[in-house]
Parts: structure tokens; C-alpha cells; sequence
């Protein structure tokens, strides 16, 4: 201080010390109600948070920083997060489209074959990928297996992870729009207590890069006095609950049979609606049901692309959002959408969402930007953490190259439109560097901290593993795609 305090009367500027200084960005923060954009922007970083953003030339002359980036002809947003995924389902990818019943017709004979070795080549290859296109925080729901939360931590990316739990039998999906589950009480009960010893283990683990969520996978997935008890341990250990709400046909049959009521209202009469519940897809929601949720301060999961292929449905988020609640993206598999890009998500949403309301101001560019980032974060309970640009959050930020052909021209004054450019022409290839707390995970589209030939092999490899293993039950003969093959049409 004194030093400082000498060189200060001196006329010299106080030099304060970064371990990551970026410069020359076209910054968007985020911060505020629009993108917060600034011009020539800089972030200053210290450890895993950010210590300061602002201009360029007052940033250079203020900090002496151990790295630097220049961020010259890029785009800087904070890292763009996935509130629901899937990541061991990307060995389906492409396996699963057009059919009538996805979960009958066309996903549960792999999930059935699948093993946890299987899992985690999907993981990895889930988690390289969507990383290469700018997703620093990964809401990632499946059933825990060995290696999957090591995986995360190794990668470096942040991760809020979700352990599946049900109590159904392994085959029970397959017939859901016929019968009434018969519960597997004994499984839920296993699911429960798998569930609390990952949270025990990974609740802030890797220096607070990962946290978890319960997962009751739907309502209609466990008997009511265990979907009690997993609200009552997310209470006591302040957690919150990520779970599948008013899906599809099938939960909706199940719920009017066993209960006589729709997925939400029932929800309510058990105490799950409050700001505890992060609920996903909505897909079945009533305008009041989802004025219910919103009151009650329960945020939403909209997977665009998903519910788009696999149901032909855009879910009431313009609405949900229109009331108040909180929205966040998610790309939910690459089984169910294929691309687990969070540009592509950007786009469908802004789309899907313009056609349905038949009006092109439904959902603009820089609104469905704010809900891959600041939103979302918002939605998932992280909105102190990340989302944003700003002194204090953690520091996840990536770099669009606004110099790739699809992204020209680049036109920053007197017009601006960059953040259209993004949300509509990008597609995540354009991802330049990625930093997540401070530590910078990707650099000229080149992943540092994994091996991506080794995990892209490793993927291949398992995919066919596992098309060999469905293919093996005589029941999987009648495969939709298999049929569409035959009918030379695929
Ligand atoms: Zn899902």
C-alpha cells in the first residue's frame, strides 16, 4: 500500500494485478435488462472471478496482468449455459426422428442397452462438443454412473448435475401410454439414496465448479410419498429440484388415471411449486397452470428443439416469461435434438416461438441471448454466481470470431448488429477461446484439457456397440427407422 500509495503521488497509475486480462472485445455483459454491450471492451480477472470490466485503454493502463487475450474482432459473452441435458444421449444422436411415439418407437430400446461405460463415451462426447460451441455450464440429468462428475471436473466446464431418480422398472417407458405404471418401490428408493450420496459427494465439489439438483424425474415416475421425501431432503439440504413437468401425452395419462388430476395442480396440493422447483418442458401446460407455476415462483426449462422434433409443440415460455417467471434454454439431448449447440436452441426458440404467436417480435435476438446466459442463469438459482459480465461473478466467457463468412458483415456503429448476427447466422463453430473460472478450457477452437480424436473415437466406437446390443432383441425389429430404411426412404 505504501509502495502504491509513493507511486501514486508521483504521477504514476497504480498498477493492479490480473491473472487474465482480455482486451479489444466486443463485450456484451449481459448485465442490466438488454446485453450491456461495450465497445472495445476489456475483463479484468483475478483467480476464478472477474475483478473489473470496462473500456480497453483504462484496463490496459490500470492492471499488469500474468496473461492476456486479445479479443480483436471478437465477440465476449459470458459463457452460454444449457439448463437441460442429457449428455449420455448422444450416442443416439440421429436415431430417434419422425416417428409418432419417441419414447416407445424410438428411444427406450437403446436406453435399455445402454451400460455405463456406454454412458460415458456419450458424456464425453456430449460435453467436447457443446464446450467447442461455447456452453460453459452443463445442467446435466441422468442417472449417476461412475465417472460422470469426474469427467466434468477434469474438463474444467461448470456443471449443476442432476442424479435421475424413478421408481420404474427398467422396461416400463415403453408401455406408459397403455398402462398404469406399476411402481418399483425398492427402485425408488435405491434412486433416493443414490441421489443424496452424489449430492453429499459433489454439492460444491471441484472448488464450487459443481453443484447438484434432486431429480424426481416426473411426477408421474414415483409414488407420492417418495416425491415427498425428496422435496423434504431438498429442503433440508438446500437443494433445488430439477424434474420434467407436464411432458407429454403419456405423463398426462398417467397422472389423470392414478391421481385424477393434471401434472401441475397436483404438484401444487403436495407443496412442489415455489422457487425451489426448476420445471422443464411444460409441453401440456394450460395458460393458468403456467400462471400458477410463475406466482408461485417456480422457473421453467424450454427445450425448443426437442419439444420441436419430438412433439410438433412449442411450450408456453413467452408466456411464462410475459407473467415474470424465469426462462432458461436447454438443448435436452442429441437424441431428441440433435444439435446440442446452444446457437441452435437460440434460433429455434426466436422461431419456433415467432410462428407460433404469428408475430416477429415474439422473442427478438438479444432476448433469447438473455435467456442462454443472464436468464437462465436466473432460472437454475446461479444467478449470483454467473450469467453475467460483471465485477465478482465467476469468470466464464467465451470469444466469437465476428470475423467467419457467416458472421460478415460486422457492423458495430452507427448500426449494430452483432447480437442478431449471433442469435440467427451463428452456430457455434465460431467459438473461439473459452474460459471457465478464470481458467481458459478452450484456445483457437483447440481444446486444452481433453483429447478430442481420443473421445470422438472412443464415441464411435460405443455408438456401434450399442446399435449391435439393441439390434439383438428380437423385440427391436420394428424399429421406426429401421422401417423407413427398408422403405428405402432413409
Ligand atoms: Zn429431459
Amino acid at each position: 500500500l505504501g509502495e502504491h500509495a509513493g507511486l501514486k503521488q508521483k504521477g504514476v497509475r497504480v498498477s493492479r494485478r490480473a491473472d487474465v486480462l482480455v482486451l479489444h472485445g466486443h463485450v456484451f455483459t449481459m448485465a442490466g435488462n438488454g446485453v450491456g454491450y461495450v465497445e472495445d471492451g476489456a475483463v479484468a480477472i483475478v483467480g476464478d472471478r472477474i475483478q473489473e470490466v470496462g473500456q480497453s485503454s483504462q484496463l490496459a493502463a490500470e492492471y499488469e496482468a500474468r496473461k492476456t487475450l486479445d479479443a480483436s474482432g471478437k465477440a465476449v459473452l459470458p459463457g452460454l449455459i444449457d439448463s437441460h441435458t442429457h449428455s449420455p444421449e448422444a450416442l443416439m444422436r440421429g436415431v430417434a426422428q419422425d416417428v409418432p411415439d419417441y419414447m416407445e418407437k424410438a428411444m427406450a430400446p437403446f436406453v435399455r442397452a445402454m451400460t455405463p461405460e456406454l454412458a460415458l463415451a456419450g458424456t464425453r462426447l456430449h460435453v467436447l462438443e457443446a464446450l467447442k460451441a461455447g456452453t460453459t455450464l452443463f445442467m446435466d440429468y441422468c442417472p449417476p454412473y461412475a465417472g460422470w462428475a469426474e469427467f466434468y471436473d477434469q474438463v474444467g466446464v461448470r456443471a449443476r448435475l442432476t442424479p435421475t431418480i424413478n421408481a420404474l422398472a427398467t422396461d416400463t417407458l415403453a408401455d406408459g401410454t397403455k398402462v398404469l405404471y406399476e411402481f418399483d418401490e425398492a427402485a425408488g428408493e435405491r434412486a433416493i439414496e443414490a441421489g443424496l450420496v452424489f449430492a453429499d459427494r459433489w454439492q460444491r465439489a471441484a472448488d464450487g465448479r459443481i453443484t447438484v439438483m434432486l431429480g424426481p424425474q416426473a411426477p408421474d415416475m414415483l409414488p407420492v410419498d417418495q416425491l415427498m421425501r425428496v422435496r423434504e431432503h431438498a429442503q433440508k439440504q438446500d437443494l433445488m429440484i430439477h424434474m420434467h413437468v407436464a411432458q407429454g401425452d403419456r405423463e398426462h395419462r398417467q397422472m389423470a388415471d392414478r391421481y385424477g388430476m393434471r401434472s401441475i395442480p397436483f404438484l401444487d396440493s403436495i407443496g412442489y411449486l415455489d422457487e425451489r422447483l426448476f420445471g422443464v418442458h411444460l409441453t401440456e401446460a394450460t395458460s393458468s397452470e403456467v400462471e400458477l407455476m410463475v406466482n408461485r415462483g417456480a422457473s421453467m426449462g424450454l427445450c425448443s428443439g426437442a419439444i420441436g422434433l419430438i412433439d410438433g409443440i412449442v411450450p408456453p415460455a413467452a408466456e411464462y416469461r410475459r407473467l415474470g417467471g424465469a426462462v432458461g434454454l436447454g438443448t435436452d439431448s442429441a437424441t431428441s435434438n440433435n444439435s446440442i449447440s446452444m446457437f441452435n436452441e437460440m434460433k429455434l426458440t426466436a422461431l419456433f416461438n415467432k410462428l407460433s404467436h404469428r408475430d416477429p417480435r415474439t422473442m427478438p435476438a438479444w432476448e433469447v441471448l438473455r435467456m442462454a446466459t443472464a436468464e437462465g442463469a436466473r432460472a437454475i438459482g446461479l444467478g449470483d454466481t454467473v450469467g453475467t459480465l460483471e465485477q465478482g461473478k465467476q469468470a466464464d466467457l467465451i470469444f466469437v470470431d465476428l470475423t467467419s463468412l457467416n458472421l460478415t458483415p460486422m457492423l458495430e456503429a452507427p448500426i449494430r448488429n452483432i447480437v442478431p448476427n449471433l442469435v440467427y447466422a451463428g452456430s457455434g463453430h465460431e467459438i473461439d477461446t473459452v474460459v471457465v473460472a478464470g481458467r481458459v478450457l478452450v484456445e483457437g477452437r483447440r481444446i486444452l484439457t481433453a483429447d478430442e480424436a481420443d473421445v470422438r473415437r472412443e464415441a464411435q466406437a460405443a455408438a456401434e456397440e450399442l446399435c449391435r446390443s439393441v439390434l439383438r432383441d428380437p423385440r427391436h425389429s420394428e424399429l421406426a427407422l429401421l422401417e423407413a430404411m427398408r422403405a428405402g426412404l432413409l
